[in-house]
């Protein structure tokens, strides 16, 4: 927790200790506590709770000279900026009522209010300025087992909002070993929630859930409890992301692959909203993919495609339920991608004359080469240099 005596961030939390309490919240301590430095990761966004409503959060942020912003004031954030530090400052809270989006909320300035109304034991871990960890749910045993729990009772919590249906996920996604049995009944039981929903916030959950790199252990027990059918119906075939689990690779461009299928192309685009460079990986994975389905042995995916686009290649083949050689995804993680053993030049040596011949024998090589399984050794080498000579056309 060295990122709390950074001094920009002492200067916020000061400013708010000198009239009430503060204490960070939410992912900057849960990701610390995983091991994630909050001021070197930009994704990572720093939260403090205060017992100070906006109104004296503003005369104490005044008194200190620190700027801030009034970005959500009504449900009690206030942003504060320190020379570029941002942090998000919010009053404690408690929820009034709820119409299973949104919540009423009320300011407290009890502690165990506040607590209770997040959504799970490891997103209700405080650290005080000094790094004093308050942990009053139980989420530092969760996130040890690396498990995502509700607080209280699943039922309850989401139907006061069900959009911790897709948080479950996205945050199991991200970490999970372990999933509570309760949570997941209640989110099989509650799956119809989902329908109110808006678009956007579901589809950004779900991008942010296939950004992490336990997507599809996640996604396929949300399949497996009826949630990824009730929010895409039709999408995905249920057994995808098992199947890539399976597979043992995993990247978001492999998200692509698991939708398009049920919806076209251009909606995925405009939902998911995949950048240019997930566009490019899937192309190039594709391409790989049908080498496979045409029978290429793991050394020539390796030498023709290189390491990353075999490995996901094989895997996005696997999903799609075709007939993979067992073992193949494992050969393409492990073997040595192979290298052309000789060049240009050792065919010169050989007394070929440099120009379009040289490039001719260098092309019966290859291919001599790897149907033998592209042998590293000189003598093996030698031989099929040999032969790409002898077996030049004459003339
Ligand atoms: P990340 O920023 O990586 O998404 P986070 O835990 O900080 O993770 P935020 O969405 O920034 O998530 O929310 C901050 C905190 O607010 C959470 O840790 C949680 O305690 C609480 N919270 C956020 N959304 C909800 C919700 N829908 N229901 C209950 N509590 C919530
Ligand atoms: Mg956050």
């Amino acid at each position: 927790f060295s990122w709390l005596s950074e001094p920009r961030l002492r200067k916020i939390v000061g400013a708010l200790t000198a009239g009430g309490e503060a204490r960070f919240v939410g992912g900057c301590v849960r990701d610390s506590l995983l091991g994630e430095t909050p001021l070197d990761n930009d994704a990572i966004d720093i939260d403090i709770a205060t017992d100070r409503t906006p109104e004296e959060m503003k005369a104490l942020f005044d008194a200190a000279g620190i700027r801030w912003i009034a970005t959500g004031e009504a449900h009690g954030t206030l942003t504060a900026v320190e020379d570029g530090l941002v942090a998000e400052c919010t009053t404690l809270r408690a929820d009034e009522e709820t119409d299973g989006r949104h919540a009423q909320v009320r300011f407290t300035r009890n502690w165990d209010e506040d607590w209770r109304r997040r959504d799970f034991t490891i997103n209700a871990l405080y650290a005080d300025p000094d790094g004093r960890i308050w942990d009053p749910a139980g989420g530092l045993e969760d996130l040890e087992a690396r498990r995502v729990r509700f607080i209280g009772d699943a039922r309850d919590r989401i139907r006061e909002d069900a959009l911790r249906i897709l948080r479950f996920f996205r945050f199991s996604a991200r970490f999970a070993e372990g999933y509570d049995a309760d949570g997941l009944a209640a989110i099989r039981e509650q799956a119809d929630l989902l329908d109110i929903l808006s678009r956007e916030r579901v589809w950004s959950e779900l991008r942010r859930t296939f950004a992490a790199k336990g997507a599809p252990r996640a996604l396929a027990v949300a399949c497996e409890v009826g949630v990824l059918q009730r929010l895409l119906p039709g999408v995905p075939r249920t057994d995808v992301f098992a199947r890539l689990h399976a597979a043992g690779h995993w990247e978001p461009a492999l998200s692509l692959a698991a939708l398009w299928p049920g919806l076209p192309r251009d909606v995925l685009r405009e939902r998911l909203k995949p950048s240019n460079e997930v566009l490019g990986r899937y192309a190039a994975i594709e391409a790989t993919r049908d080498a496979i389905i045409r029978g290429i042995q793991a050394h020539e995916l390796l030498y023709r495609f290189g390491r990353e686009d075999a490995v996901a290649a094989a895997a996005l083949a696997a999903a799609e339920g075709r007939q993979v050689p067992d073992g193949l995804v494992a050969r393409l993680q492990a073997d040595e991608v192979p290298v052309l053993p000789i060049s240009g030049r050792d065919v010169i040596a050989k007394g070929v004359k440099p120009g379009a011949e040289v490039s001719e024998v260098m092309k019966r090589f290859e291919k001599l080469w790897l149907e033998a399984g592209a042998p590293s050794e000189s003598q093996r080498t030698e031989e099929l240099l040999n032969r790409a000579l002898g077996s030049k056309p004459a003339g």
